[in-house]
């Protein structure tokens, strides 16, 4: 058979947004080219206008299966990823049970999988209390890394890691060469108890019981170990921009560390949150607008290389909706069918290009997980994944558009620039209009 020749007025390659062929040849991209020197026996798919980007990697997700397969799920959580262009997800090791702690649960979550992926994916072990004799074993069996916690998780079952825990786990880290993820926060500057009887129905109220000192003192922490025991550090969801000039010295310094946001603290800020709207908890907590203005300051720095959903959804009764109790109510923000178009109708004003969002959202994330010879970009060698986007369009957002298992959204009945029509893996068509032709098509990307 011959190739089949993606054609578009604007397609995001690595050197830029311009009219091209790509052409494929069964499940990978043999070459891109301009549209004149298309092969006269190659099948033309034509995309006019619309651009073809490179399918969005989001290395930060919580997909809860097995276990709590009724927060999420393979199934729903790839739908939705088909949804909003992404055709690679890196699941975190924390909501599944049993958490992805060794190699008996790595296999029991492919098990899960099997069958139901709509795009492709892979796994995070994790860093816990006692099982640092598991981490070269996870390595081996072919997980991309690591995620650990300094405060509780959320989950009882993965237990926060104490800097004692750490320095049993670091070297092992180290050996594999795989990123250390890390929610840093430091407990001792969390307002638990002494704020019980404060009124948690303000969103205030939460804000201060997790003030950005906790960010700050914890992402200094880790980059003293870092230094110690010379691993790949990576921040997870930075929230605050009080830690960037930090961030940027320890990388001055040579430092192996890599920082993530996410669209909610690029978009969202504290003044426009109601009280008892829990729909916005999520931690740390999205913070002002000035500091909203800071970490788009360190993404255009690059201070801050990527930018991933922390996708991280759960049922809608613990989102305790009737009484809006923002202590009691889950912590998490599902994103994963928006979060092209938030970071889109957010970047475009702000003048940054869609070469921008392929950087952010596709070849840094791929890199981070180490499938960067493969996803991440249009090019040569790489698998077939692309986004079809509109990047004029506008829509409204609405439980439908949504996809993953409970539609609750921050972002409901907001307008958002920019609409995901297609969505191809490996060639293979996975998302159209609302559709999701074809089968489960999606495998695990091992190391
Ligand atoms: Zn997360």
């Amino acid at each position: 058979m011959g190739f089949r020749a993606f054609v578009s007025r604007r397609v995001v390659t690595p050197e830029g947004v311009r009219p091209a062929a790509v052409l494929i040849d069964g499940e990978t991209m043999r070459a891109v080219i301009a549209p004149g020197e298309i092969p006269g026996d190659a099948v033309r798919e034509d995309f006019g206008d619309l651009v073809l980007l490179p399918g969005m990697v989001d290395s930060h997700v919580h997909i809860n299966e097995p276990g709590r397969t009724d927060w999420e799920g393979f199934r729903t959580a790839t739908e939705a990823a088909a949804a909003g262009g992404y055709t690679m997800l890196v699941d975190m090791p924390l909501n599944c049970i049993p958490a992805t702690t060794n190699v008996a649960a790595l296999e029991a979550k492919r098990l899960a999988a099997q069958g139901q992926c709509r795009v492709d994916w892979g796994a995070w072990g994790g860093v816990v209390p006692g099982n640092h004799d598991n981490i070269v074993s996870l390595a081996d069996a072919g997980v991309l890394g690591y995620k650990c916690f300094l405060v509780p998780s959320g989950i009882e079952e993965f237990c926060m890691v104490t800097e004692q825990d750490l320095r049993a786990a670091l070297p092992h880290v180290a050996r594999t060469r795989l990123p250390l993820l890390v929610h840093a926060e430091l407990p001792e500057f969390l307002g638990g108890f002494s704020m019980r009887d404060d009124d948690w129905s303000l969103y205030s109220t939460y804000l201060r019981s997790r003030p950005a000192q906790a960010e700050v003192a914890a992402i200094e922490f880790m980059l003293s170990l870092c230094r110690d025991y010379g691993f790949r550090l990576h921040i997870v969801h930075l929230a605050t921009g009080l830690a960037l000039e930090m961030l940027q010295s320890a990388r001055a310094e040579g430092l192996p560390v890599t920082v993530e946001t996410c669209p909610h603290y690029l978009r969202l800020e504290a003044e426009q949150i109601a009280d008892r709207a829990t729909q916005y908890k999520c931690a740390p907590p999205i913070c002002s607008h000035p500091n909203r203005e800071r970490l788009w300051q360190g993404v255009k720095d690059g201070a801050i290389e990527m930018i991933v959903t922390d996708h991280s959804p759960c049922p809608e009764v613990m989102k305790r909706p009737g009484e809006g109790n923002f202590r009691d109510a889950w912590g998490g923000i599902a994103s994963l069918s928006l979060a092209l178009p938030v970071i889109w109708t957010e970047a475009w004003q702000r003048g940054f290009d869609l070469t921008d969002i392929a950087r952010w959202m596709s070849e840094r994330p791929a890199r981070l997980a180490g499938c960067h010879t493969r996803k991440g970009r249009i090019a040569a060698g790489y698998d077939a994944d692309f986004a079809v986007f509109d990047p004029d369009a506008e829509f409204t957002v609405t439980p439908d558009r949504l996809y993953h298992r409970h539609p609750i959204s921050p972002y409901m009945g907001e307008t958002l620039r920019g609409v995901v029509k297609r969505t191809y893996l490996r060639g293979q068509l996975v998302f159209r209009d609302g559709q999701f032709p074809g089968t489960c098509a999606g495998r695990e990307f091992r190391r």
